[in-house]
């Protein structure tokens, strides 16, 4: 492998290659746009894509692609060949500057939640050129955003780029106020943590359920899972190694900073952590991490899943999103400083968050909502539906001491004026002691960790981008009208704490005491994706994403919309295949291990000896499997009862309510079944061997 230095971002048509491949004038205005958000002139997209179809076909790429995300959460590609015919009968290869910023795309099955009718299908899509261009596969893929012709988001990208504006508006403003007028942009930065599972590529295409759901429908617990706590950070296995060093090249290749790697807490669990970027960027970069670890786990005979939840009993995997603000002069806003000044500037962004998070549990709640995820929050292993804020103990002390007006006790004594001192130092909790809280300050970010492990980091991001923007835009309104602006500013922060310190929570989240408090308290407990979803059309929240011009009503209609119909979907899709594998796999192995059982005990009998284990076990497997098959007919029924309805609501309603605790019980029989049948009887393999199998 040649180094990494010299391999990293080899397929990234990144500034280094720009500066180095662009005119100086084409360069600068390009620049400008990237920059400060300026339009691209069409001369300069010409060079730009003239440039970047050269050196694409010096890096072996053949076609090219506006490489979007559609409002299914994964990314969506059409690949055009560079070339065009000559007269003669050759061809040459071209690739204009229209073909690079705008793109028509057909793509009348993506969903798009009633926003284009088919006979409209057409939707387009734009160059997102705060992304780099990158070479997969040999074709070149531009990152873009994906709307209709009337400008509605279809994709996951345009809120997301709309929303870090709302957030760079209201922030500058800030700044300004604090006289930072060097800050002209304020961006947000992301992290996301991805957990996933690998399985054996041989074992996992003997279960359908791995297949068709991603995730198992089936599975008796085996005698081990994670009690040991043996794998979190255990020695890696040479196989998962192998991958994971082959993943790594890919990523570097493609310029994303693939810096941490680790065993998780379950068996044939693992993670993946990037370093840090600009927000578009950062979910670009998770959507093709995603990519490549399917991809290059086939490589060594082994299957990456991205379900939140693929097997009961252990961990399911998620995606912690570190989340963050700096200026364009390279400050986070989320540093705590050391003068005066800063420790009240960091006071107030801080206080912004505070109040955004508990003014919108919903839409955070809401954001991390799928059928998926549903299994996996609550479970005492991710966070709560609850949203709250751990702080950490010293923190939360200074913020009451401010709200107390009084003198803070902790390691220093300090008035506690916002503005005059600088906030006493406090220990950070960069060793996030609190793995329990959605939504933990470690340091110098925020961390929102109830995100699922297969969905796209942007749908977080926009709600909390958003909702900061709210935050802060109320407290521009304010502070600019200030006479006094020390004194409304210290007034501000305590009034605000004062109204929603109730969301700041430093215990376990895991623990009934909590669920009880929470209640005492007011916060919502949005328990599925059937109560979360709803609350994007609630009437203050469509206010607050037109407001900062995120996402329209109909807009927000449409996502709303889709989640639930793809709720609905999956839950169906996983109901029959339980079914499936029930009626053509359980049943006949069951069957066929009472015909050998029973026969087994005619010959005995036959031949003068008795064994009495023999019709016990007999009447437990037939009694179970009774009780199988009678369940398997009620999910069956219920499933052929489906309300004939266009409301995705209501589908989503029926299969929460009827459905799910159908398929539970079906594999309660199946589970049980699995533990009193011959293991060589058993139609697919087992936890144990999917779970610990891999060295
Ligand atoms: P842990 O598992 O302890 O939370 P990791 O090192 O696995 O820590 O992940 C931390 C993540 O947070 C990394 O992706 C890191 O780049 C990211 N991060 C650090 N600082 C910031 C920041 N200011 N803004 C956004 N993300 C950040
Ligand atoms: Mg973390």
């Amino acid at each position: 492998m040649a180094g990494v230095e010299e391999l990293f971002a080899v397929n990234v048509f990144n500034d280094a290659v720009m500066r180095q491949r662009l005119p100086k004038e084409t360069y600068k205005a390009l620049h400008k746009t990237i920059d400060e958000g300026r339009r691209l002139d069409a001369e300069v997209a010409s060079v730009v894509a003239n440039a970047m179809k050269d050196w694409a076909l010096e890096h072996g790429a053949t076609h090219y692609t506006h490489w979007f995300q559609p409002l299914n959460s994964v990314t969506a590609e059409k690949h055009d060949a560079f070339i065009t015919p000559v007269p003669g009968g050759s061809v040459i290869q071209e690739f204009s500057g229209k073909e690079l910023v705008r793109g028509e795309a057909d793509a009348s099955s993506l969903p798009n939640g009633g926003l284009r009718s088919t006979f409209e299908a057409r939707g387009y899509t734009a160059w997102d050129p705060t992304s780099y261009a990158f070479i997969k596969d040999h074709i070149l893929c531009i990152p873009t955003a994906y709307c209709s012709y009337g400008g509605e988001a279809l994709d996951k990208k345009t809120p997301l780029l709309r929303s870090m504006e709302a957030l760079n508006r209201q922030a500058v403003r800030i700044l300004h106020l604090f006289g930072r007028m060097d800050a002209t942009r304020v961006i947000p930065t992301v992290g996301p943590e991805q957990e996933y599972f690998l399985v054996d590529k041989e074992l996992f295409d003997r279960r359908s359920d791995l297949i068709f759901a991603g995730r198992t429908l089936f599975g008796a617990k085996p005698p081990k899972g994670q009690e040991l706590g043996d794998h979190f950070f255990g020695t890696i296995q040479a196989r998962v190694q192998a991958f994971m060093s082959d993943l790594n090249e890919e990523l570097w290749k493609l310029g994303v900073l693939a810096k941490t790697e680790h065993n998780e807490t379950a068996p044939a669990q693992h993670e993946m952590a990037p370093i840090y970027a600009v927000a578009n960027v950062a979910c670009d970069h998770n959507q093709l991490t995603m990519e490549m670890m399917k991809k290059v786990a086939l490589r060594h005979n082994l299957v990456c899943l991205l379900a939140e939840k693929p097997f009961e009993g252990v961990n399911g995997s998620g995606k912690h999103n570190n989340w963050s603000m700096f200026t364009n002069t390279g400050y986070n806003l989320l540093e705590p400083g050391d003068s005066p000044h800063e420790s009240a500037q960091f006071l107030l962004f801080l206080t912004s968050v505070i109040k955004a998070v508990d003014e919108y549990q919903d839409l955070l709640r809401a954001s991390v909502a799928s059928a998926g995820n549903d299994h996996r929050l609550g479970g005492c292993e991710a966070p709560p539906p609850i949203v709250s804020i751990f702080l950490g103990d010293e923190l939360t002390e200074i913020l009451e001491a401010l709200e107390a007006g009084a003198i803070y006790s902790g390691r220093e004594k300090t008035d506690m004026t916002v503005g005059v001192h600088a906030l006493p130092k406090f220990p950070r909790d960069t060793t996030d002691r609190n793995r329990t809280s959605p939504f933990a300050f470690t340091g110098n970010k925020f961390e929102f960790r109830s995100l699922g492990s297969s969905a796209s980091v942007s749908d977080a991001n926009v709600v909390l981008n958003t909702i900061v923007a709210e935050s802060l835009r109320q407290f521009a309104d304010e502070l600019e009208q200030a006479e006094d602006f020390r004194g409304t500013l210290h007034e501000l922060i305590v009034r605000n704490i004062h109204e929603h310190k109730r969301i700041i929570f430093n215990g376990n989240n895991y623990s009934d005491e909590w669920v009880k408090e929470a209640g005492r308290r007011g916060l919502l407990s949005l328990a599925s994706t059937v109560d979360a979803l709803p609350c994007y059309t609630a009437e203050k929240n469509i206010r607050l994403f037109e407001t900062h011009k995120v996402l329209s009503e109909s807009e927000l209609r449409s996502r709303q919309d889709i989640g639930l119909d793809s709720y609905a979907k999956m839950i169906n899709i996983e109901a029959e295949t339980m079914l499936m594998m029930g009626r053509r796999q359980i049943l006949p192995a069951v069957l066929g291990y009472i015909g050998s059982l029973s026969s087994a005990c005619v010959s005995l009998r036959n031949a003068g000896a008795s064994l009495a284990c023999g019709s016990s076990l007999l009447s437990d497997l037939c009694q179970e499997t009774d009780r199988l098959k009678a369940r398997m007919d009620d999910l069956a029924n219920i499933l052929a009862a489906k309300p004939d309805t266009e409301s995705a609501a209501a589908s989503a309603v029926y299969m929460h309510d009827q459905v799910l605790p159908a398929m539970a019980a079906v594999r309660a029989s199946a589970d049980h079944l699995e533990c009193i049948t011959d293991r060589s009887c058993w139609p697919f393999p087992t936890y144990d061997e999917l779970l610990f199998s891999i060295q």
